[in-house]
């Protein structure tokens, strides 16, 4: 069942693909060499051109990018590592499958993100590892964090996973430090599923590079194109979590049109801004006021609950039922069953990642999407309210 109301479903996300983005693909399907080779490698490249980051590698999802770092870095156990709950579910699980502790930073109410502040508030002797996350395509005051963090010789690795696109004081996320960013089909380019490591750390990324390919020292390819030099023997055991070739040259072909796709999400968002002054129920994320490039991954609004009469949810319900899709970044991580059951942060003590937790919702946003999308979301939430 499509159409509820008489008009089409507006989804909360849906991926942009083009001919060319199709054409690239079926073209890797009939090169006879399909996982981790030229394409691979080609997408590596222009990723770094693009951001302008020292070297970057391929992998099969962002999650898989934060395990090879937590583990190239030596996290385990009785290491902490500071994130915020306002975060996607990977990370903290990350954690804990190393056998270390997460420790939750709160966020600014209004930005949703860390900051030195937040972050200072956490740091014990055992911290090892700060993972900022750029949310909804903002950027974190990375000036404050890496402060901190270098007057504690703590390694900080920031979940890009919403900012490809995004600038912190005129530089590109990703450019320096070490960076993580996803090609889930929501966010601002796909490569199906995939993500990318970025780093100026030539002895990580030696780490990463070997411990995504079963700790070989090669990948796929090497193996094929040096096939007769001698067998490549393990190093260190590693994984396996290299990207495919088909993944990449979808990649590759959305990476040409980042800069497109985010002025269109920045033209939805400013649309939203205009038209949400008329509704009073809704209370928008603020900017940071430090000189950054908004990605717009996310547009995210909160309900004032008492005000609207009506929870998040059922709002959502009644958004769904009316044709408009809607999704929620994030469930705070301390609240689900398995970090509530094994706590080690009391419910109450994050007192803004709390206060949003049931009242966010993400608007839909989309390259594909049109201004008159944007009306309707308005006006449908205007009556709805
Ligand atoms: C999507 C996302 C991830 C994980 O990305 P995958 O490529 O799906 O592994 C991590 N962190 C944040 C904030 C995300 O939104």
């Amino acid at each position: 069942m499509r159409a509820i109301t008489g008009c089409d479903f507006l989804p909360f996300s849906r991926p942009s693909i083009s001919q060319a983005d199709i054409d690239a693909v079926s073209e890797v399907l009939r090169s006879g060499w399909i996982t981790t080779g030229s394409r691979a490698a080609a997408f590596e490249q222009a990723f770094c051109d693009y951001v302008g980051c020292r070297s970057a590698v391929g992998l099969s999802s962002a999650t898989a990018g934060m395990h090879l770092a937590l583990k190239a870095l030596g996290v385990g156990e009785g290491d902490e590592v500071i994130t915020p709950s306002m975060t996607w579910v990977s990370t903290v699980n990350l954690i804990v499958l190393m056998g270390a502790a997460p420790v939750f930073a709160d966020v600014d109410r209004d930005t949703l993100m860390v900051s030195g502040d937040t972050i200072a508030r956490c740091i014990t002797p055992r911290t090892k590892v700060i993972i900022p996350v750029h949310f909804a395509g903002s950027a974190v005051d990375m000036e404050s964090v890496m402060q901190l963090a270098r007057r504690q010789n703590i390694f900080v690795v920031e979940d890009a996973a919403h900012a490809l696109g995004a600038e912190y004081r005129e530089r590109l996320i990703g450019g320096s430090g070490t960076s993580i960013f996803s090609f889930h089909p929501i966010k601002n380019i796909t490569a199906g599923e995939g993500g990318m490591f970025c780093s100026d750390d030539a002895e990580l990324l030696n780490s990463v590079r070997r411990l995504k390919f079963h700790g070989l020292g090669v990948d796929a390819y090497d193996r094929h194109t040096q096939g007769r030099s001698p067998q490549a023997q393990v190093q260190e055991p590693g994984y396996k979590y290299n990207m495919t070739d088909v993944s990449a040259a979808l990649g590759l072909s959305q990476l040409g049109r980042i800069e497109e796709f985010n002025s269109k999400r920045t033209a939805l968002a400013m649309r939203y801004q205009d038209r949400l002054r008329e509704v009073d129920e809704l209370i928008e994320l603020s900017v940071p006021n430090y000189p950054f490039r908004h990605a717009w991954h996310l547009f995210i609004v909160r309900l004032d609950t008492d005000r609207a009469g009506m929870s998040r949810d059922d709002f959502m319900v009644k958004l769904k039922a009316r044709g408009i899709g809607t999704g929620l970044h994030f469930f705070p991580v301390h609240l689900q069953k398995y970090y509530r059951e094994n706590a080690t942060t009391e419910p109450g003590s994050l007192v803004n990642t709390e206060w949003n937790a049931g009242r966010i919702l993400s608007l839909p946003l989309f390259p594909g999407m049109t201004v008159d999308d944007v009306d309707r979301v308005i006006d449908t939430i205007k009556e709805i309210l």
